[in-house]
């Protein structure tokens, strides 16, 4: 029999960037290899959606992609498609019965049935639909095909006990559940040993990590566990919640020298009445407070956060609190997005729905504030010197411009020029110091010669490609989307 290939296409947030590891590695430990055709589907024999619910028209933009890979799989034999993740765990039996040529389809809580719910379609010549509603095996314990040698996601924990209204998450990932402390740093050492120098620990609310084994404190002990990782050079996480967010975790951050002085936490509004609406039980004098307190004790500290405009009752005096809270907290990114329905969520049958072009307008005076904040935050690096560590698909023009992309210790994108000298070329994972001659909104620019360029284990490995890298990167610490 010849062996099969995969093809894994993935939305959503980093959550769901992790699974698709495991759902790869889950299926090259079945025998099969990831498909290095064009298109769509990539010319693979089993193709693998992994959903999200969180997106606008996530439904729509779903079934449109299913419905093209029905004339994908009318010319490829034996073809499969498996639908997972969020919208699976939503849509369940729906999905077969609106798209008949799906063969497999499993939730958030059962990745590890993915391989035999194949098997079985096949040997059966019937679609599988197999969604559970407690979690079977942590996806950490499943086997994974790392994106990144240099770079790693690691799970502290999956679902959520919060109830946002807005929020999707606590009905399709469940109860949180957490992962003991010894597994999550045998599983770092394993990947340190194998030449990772960059983890992002990885939560729907990792401040909340250690209730379920009842210790408050677990999140700091772990930040400052992660600290005496020899070969571990930064360590990130994300999200924190302001709900849960303590003195102890700001204390561990600033203690541990490998902990990146950068904090992306979701502000979601400024407005204390919406923040009580949303269900988010911080208020925003509590969210400023965390901020200057995390800028007492790491001055150097990047702060980014989410923000959600016209949520359901929203009026102009409290978008105006949301805009004096930015105003305050010189975020230096800020994830904005435009309030919209979410089916299945309890906003979405809240009164006070905003019109569109109230909101439009919102969100643009709201984009325009955070873009002057984070292009004057940026500024202060002009003529000063930053730690990148360089990373594939960072940069989309790159090539063009004869640069190389990568991240300073905040998590700051910076875009570097380099010349053509193989000795002086950094590799990804590679770590150089780089001045920085002009900041835009959104990152930093270098055109003076890199210095101190260190080779690393993390370069080496890449080199090696014992783990080839995507073209599009994993932008640690930046995803697409969030909740949190
Ligand atoms: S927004 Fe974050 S904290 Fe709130 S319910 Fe969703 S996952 Fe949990």
């Amino acid at each position: 029999m010849t062996t099969r290939s995969y093809h894994v296409i993935t939305y959503g947030c980093q959550m769901n960037v992790h699974d698709s590891e495991r759902i790869s590695g889950l299926l090259e430990e079945a025998g099969m290899v990831r498909a290095a055709g064009e298109g769509p589907s990539a010319g693979a024999d089993v193709v693998v959606f992994n959903t999200c619910a969180v997106r606008e028209n996530a439904d729509n933009r779903l079934y449109g992609n299913l419905g093209h890979m029905a004339r994908v799989k009318e010319s490829h034999p034996g073809m499969q498609i498996a639908v997972g993740g969020c919208m699976a765990q939503k849509d369940r039996d729906l999905i077969v019965k609106k798209a008949p040529w799906v063969d497999v389809v499993f939730g958030t809580h059962n990745v590890g049935a993915l391989p035999v719910l194949l098997e079985r379609a096949r040997v059966e010549d019937a679609a599988q639909v197999e969604i559970k509603e407690a979690l079977e095996t942590f996806p950490s314990n499943l086997p994974s095909r790392r994106e990144s040698p240099y770079s790693g996601w690691v799970s502290i924990s999956v679902g959520c006990n919060n109830t946002c209204t807005f929020c999707i998450v606590p009905a399709l990932r469940g109860k949180e559940t957490d992962r003991r402390p010894g597994d999550i740093l045998a599983e770092i050492r394993m990947l340190v040993d194998q030449g990772v120098q960059e983890i992002t620990l990885l939560g729907q609310n990792v401040n909340a990590y250690g209730v379920e084994f009842g210790d408050r404190q677990a999140f700091a002990k772990l930040l400052r566990a992660c600290g005496q990782i020899d070969g571990l050079e930064r360590v990130r996480f994300t999200s924190p919640h302001p709900k849960d967010f303590t003195d102890d975790v700001i204390a561990a951050m600033a203690e541990t020298p490998n902990v990146m002085p950068n904090l992306h936490m979701p502000l979601q509004s400024g407005s204390d009445a919406i923040l009580k609406s949303m269900r988010r039980s911080y208020r925003s004098e509590k969210f400023l407070g965390i901020l200057s307190r995390v800028r007492d004790a790491m001055p150097e500290a990047a702060i980014t956060t989410d923000i959600i405009v016209g949520f359901p009752g929203e009026t102009e005096a409290d978008f105006q609190e949301t805009m004096r809270v930015v105003e305050a907290s010189r975020f230096s990114a800020a994830f904005t997005f435009q309030y919209s329905i979410r089916p299945g969520t309890p906003a979405a049958t809240m009164p006070g729905q905003v019109p569109k072009p109230v909101v439009q307008d919102r969100y643009e005076r709201l984009v325009r504030l955070v873009d002057d904040i984070a292009w004057q935050e940026n500024r202060r690096f002009e003529g000063q010197e930053v730690e990148v560590m360089f990373a594939v698909g960072e940069g989309r023009k790159d090539q063009s411009t004869n640069r190389m992309s990568g991240r300073a210790r905040d998590n700051r994108l910076v875009h570097v020029a380099v010349g053509d000298d193989p000795a002086e070329l950094p590799r990804p994972g590679d770590v150089a110091t780089a001045t920085i001659t002009y900041a835009a909104p959104h990152h930093l620019n270098s055109d003076r010669p890199l210095r101190n360029l260190r080779r690393t284990r993390g370069g080496d490995a890449w080199e090696l490609g014992t783990s080839e890298p995507k073209p599009v990167g994993v932008g640690l610490g930046m995803p697409t989307m969030r909740v949190g």
